[in-house]
């Protein structure tokens, strides 16, 4: 046995005492399913750990970070960014089984949830109370808050609402030395750093959110959910920003191109008509008199851009079949092809029409099909390049395209991502909008949280040994083939 087997060995007994044989594992067969998440880099992680409560994640933390192991905290393994995906020699800690929904305070509306609890499971359990929790990620059946706080995630509804950091209230963290703390609280405000706002968005690299405070929000009293088609792309972008132009702020606003209805059509049946280029899903919610004003508003500039259909609907069935193919559209792509590269720019608004050519270029520049799914109204674009990863060459290719839309993004004045995280995906990329300042200065908060490499290491900064992005190195570095 090497050195390394052997210390690995004893820390897998370590843990083995906390968490029980059975949730320990290191099987290579059993690690297979904790190798990726959702997006394209795979590696296998040296071992697996589910503890069953905050105090046994606090347990595993300090034997792993007393022996020199790195942790990589999962969630749902939903992550579109490469964030869970393990890179050489970690130790994934995942909390799928910290699932209890902890307290719910109605009348200062703040729940209290463990990190494994499922977004929209919250929601579900609160909704006779007349409450709900705001952000939803279009993967919202499947992810985690803990997931979500770790990458500021955003959703079709964070348009007029904001995104998880507006929802988040304070959470306890497991610090590298196995310590909790509380960041934030329960209030809105708290006294000091706002270290709740720098934990939020650090994907992993600080510590593991153990109990997550979130901000609950009345149902609204009335809810309009509206699909607009279009039969030019040009037309539907011109409205996202018309609507926003005019001072409507809908509670969200979304955009499918035809690639997407095309994924869309066999599994939610939509019935899209064949010449439709676009589809807004635009939704308002409020009072009820101003979700009638806003709906005229929108309904006019819809048609004011030659709207081919408009149907708008207050029945939460109805609107739920019109939100159905927008929720399912990214799993859909899998009618059209096996894998998808899901590309998290933002752009400013007044830039979709242009950018969005320009995507389509790239695509047939490099006989790539991209679908176009997105978040419209705040100009977060998801072009999903869709390809084979069995044709040789064709992820290299996917990933120097998905490059190119990066930088295009970059250079009209918009950022790396608008809500997926950098993660491993990104972090080559980051010196487009970061100077090594920047960079060394963000760097210094690890460790001022006492995380130095403890916490997902090779993650968000560049990787500077001039061995090109880790994005591909994980990849490369994987040790069984593609399957
Ligand atoms: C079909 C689909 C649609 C999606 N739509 C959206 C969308 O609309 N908006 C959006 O924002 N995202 C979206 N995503 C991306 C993804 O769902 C989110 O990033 C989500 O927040 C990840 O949650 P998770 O539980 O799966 O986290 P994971 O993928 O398991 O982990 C993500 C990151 O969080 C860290 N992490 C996980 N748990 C903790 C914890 N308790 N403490 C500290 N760090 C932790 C991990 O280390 C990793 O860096 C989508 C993904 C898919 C597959």
């Amino acid at each position: 046995m090497t050195q390394i087997a052997s210390q690995l060995s004893i820390v897998l007994s370590r843990l083995k005492e906390v968490v029980g044989d059975r949730y320990v594992v290191d099987r290579t067969e059993d690690l297979l399913v904790y190798e990726y998440d959702g997006s394209i880099d795979r590696h296998l992680p040296a071992a697996v750990v589910i503890p069953g409560s905050a105090q046994e994640i606090a347990r595993c933390v300090a034997i792993c970070s007393e022996a020199g192991v790195p942790i990589v905290p999962r969630g749902s393994g939903t992550g579109l960014s490469g964030g869970a995906v393990p890179t050489e020699g970690t130790i994934q800690v995942v909390t799928s089984r910290l699932r209890k929904i902890l307290e719910v305070d109605t009348e200062n509306r703040v729940a209290i949830v463990e990190p494994g609890v499922i977004n929209a499971d919250l929601s579900a359990a609160i909704e006779h109370l007349g409450l709900h929790y705001v952000p939803d990620p279009s993967s919202q059946r499947a992810c985690s808050i803990g997931g979500n706080v770790a990458e500021n995630a955003g959703g079709p509804h964070c348009l007029a609402y904001g995104v998880t950091t507006n929802h988040v209230l304070g959470m306890e963290v497991v610090l590298a030395n196995g310590e909790m703390i509380w960041l934030g609280g329960e209030q809105r405000e708290t006294p000091g750093y706002d270290l709740r706002g720098a934990f939020i968005g650090s994907e992993g690299t600080l510590g593991i959110a153990t109990k997550i405070a979130v901000r609950l929000i009345p149902i609204p009293e009335a809810i309009r959910t509206v699909a607009a088609v279009f039969n030019s792309m040009d037309m539907a972008s011109k409205t996202v920003s018309d609507i926003i132009g005019a001072g409507v702020i809908p509670a969200a606003l979304e955009m499918m191109d035809r690639v997407t209805i095309d994924a869309v059509e066999p599994t939610y049946h939509p019935g899209y008509p064949a010449e439709a280029k676009a589809v807004l899903i635009i939704e308002v919610d409020g009072l009820r008199e101003t979700v009638e004003e806003q709906s005229e508003q929108i309904e006019a500039i819809c048609r004011q851009n030659r709207v081919a259909s408009y149907e708008a609907s207050d029945d939460a069935a109805r609107r739920a079949e019109l939100w159905a193919a927008r929720k399912g559209a990214i799993g859909a792509f899998g009618n059209l092809r096996p894998n998808y590269y899901l590309v998290d720019g933002v752009v400013p608004r007044t830039k979709l029409q242009e950018v969005l050519a320009k995507v389509a270029e790239i695509g047939a520049e490099f006989d790539l099909t991209i679908a176009n799914v997105f978040h419209a109204g705040d100009g977060n674009l998801h072009p999903s390049i869709l390809f084979d990863e069995r044709i040789p060459g064709e992820t290299e290719k996917v990933i120097e395209a998905g490059g190119r839309i990066l930088k295009l993004c970059v250079e009209v004045g918009g950022a790396l991502s608008g809500e997926h995280g950098i993660g491993l995906e990104k972090q080559a990329y980051m010196p487009l909008v970061f100077n090594e300042d920047d960079m060394r200065s963000m760097g210094r908060l690890a460790p001022a949280f006492g995380a130095t490499g403890h916490f997902n290491p090779s993650k968000v900064f560049p990787a500077d040994n001039g061995d090109g992005p880790a994005f591909s190195k994980a990849r490369r570095s994987g040790t069984h083939d593609v399957v």
